[in-house]
């Protein structure tokens, strides 16, 4: 037995999403949406289901998916790739999975900023990876030049990113990206730019990918995912976007963890990535109402909230609420005796957590939203 897995704990998604339906209560934790689907991309792929192949699909993906995200990134992006580039993976899970397999040698150093996806470093270690962390913390959860010359070193061989940030909910600037693209072409660096929220944007921000910037793309391993695009998590269609030279170590490690995605699924998504622009404009745009009709009514409730740019989360500051408890103690008295379900963001954090702030899902409808604040208002009068 490995003990690098052996002795993780349980991803704080699934202890939250499980304490949550054992205590019946309201879900804000686990980032899924309970609306906005696009019914067309349903249709497609209950068709495709009926009539297409329920075979393996091939390796790297259905050509028509391979040829839809790099139509997409071009009209979207302004990326000029091929489909020589593109790998389909089963979730951007894998595609990160894949991505570190293929790209870190034991004893490369690895830099990441924390907080962090919850993957990153279990997939780091595991490829025998060593991880150099870079802290961010609230409220402005900047990246500046000190904090990147610190962490980096001879070893350094990969970066890992997100873009829009989970938990955070920070669209970084293009200040903070050319920071980063000078250090990786300064030091020959990959850099691995988890971008599966590019969609989720709001208050007229777009996403700048890393690979479009002068100097990136042929060290940039781009990693996107149509769960997000199409409110469909449940799907687990991923994608990566990398140079040849690397797409084909990548494509190797895909082979050997799941080898295909389901076909029916993927031309789905191929369709789905065709869609207008009233489509994703529209998606914004709703989810930038749900997340001001959340952070309205936490507001109401006496909760202090930090900016959200992008993504499904909001987060409450405890301190600033009057809340004198830690993030891990406030979720799990509110999912057990409030019945609401949130995420401590010091989960995030290898060492030295922020530990005042509590991440909420608001993409969720009205309803979900007006009760589960409700409930939030309860958890907090637990500690009053
Ligand atoms: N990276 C980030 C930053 C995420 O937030 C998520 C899911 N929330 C993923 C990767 C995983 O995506 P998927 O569900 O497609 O595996
Ligand atoms: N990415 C989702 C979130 O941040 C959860 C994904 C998962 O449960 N593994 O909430």
């Amino acid at each position: 037995m490995n003990p690098l897995f052996a002795n993780l704990p349980t991803s704080i998604f699934a202890h939250m999403s499980g304490l949550a339906a054992e205590h019946r209560a309201i879900n804000l934790g686990q980032g899924f949406p309970d609306f906005g689907w696009p019914d067309d991309v349903l249709d497609t792929a209950a068709e495709a289901l009926r009539s297409g192949s329920n075979q393996y699909a091939p390796m790297r993906g259905l050509p028509e998916l391979r040829e839809a995200v790099v139509a997409h990134y071009g009209k979207h992006q302004g990326l000029d790739i091929s489909p020589e580039e593109v790998t389909v993976t089963s979730g951007a899970t894998e595609a990160l999975a894949a991505a570190i397999l293929a790209l870190v040698t034991p004893g490369d150093e690895v830099l990441l900023f924390q907080p962090l996806y919850d993957a990153y470093l279990p997939l780091v270690r595991r490829a025998g990876g060593v991880p150099r962390l870079v802290r961010l913390m609230p409220p402005d959860w900047r990246i500046t030049a000190e904090a990147l010359e610190e962490a980096v070193t001879e070893r350094t061989r990969l970066v890992i990113f997100n873009n829009p940030h989970n938990p955070t909910s920070r669209l970084f600037g293009a200040d903070e990206l050319q920071l980063l693209a000078d250090l990786c072409i300064r030091r020959d660096l990959t850099i691995l730019s988890d971008e599966v929220w590019e969609h989720i944007v709001f208050d007229g921000g777009t996403l700048l990918p890393l690979a479009g910037l002068p100097g990136m793309r042929e060290r940039t391993v781009k990693v996107g995912s149509a769960g997000k695009i199409f409110s469909l998590t449940g799907w687990k269609v991923g994608w990566i976007v990398a140079p040849p030279e690397l797409s084909l170590p990548i494509s190797k490690a895909h082979q050997y963890t799941t080898f295909a995605t389901p076909p029916n699924l993927q031309s789905a998504v191929a369709y789905g990535l065709g869609k207008a622009d009233a489509y994703f404009d529209g998606m914004r745009a709703n989810f930038a109402g749900a997340r001001d009709a959340m952070a309205a009514a936490l507001g109401e409730a006496g909760f202090v909230t930090l900016p959200a740019q992008g993504s499904y989360f909001v987060s409450i500051d405890l301190d600033q609420s009057g809340i004198a408890a830690d993030d891990v103690t406030f979720c799990e008295r509110a999912v057990r005796e409030a019945g609401v379900a949130a995420i401590p963001v010091s989960a995030f954090y290898d060492a030295d957590p922020a530990t005042n702030v509590v991440r909420l899902c608001f993409a969720k409808q009205p309803e979900t939203i007006r009760a589960g604040v409700e409930r939030l208002q309860a958890a907090k009068a637990l500690f009053q």
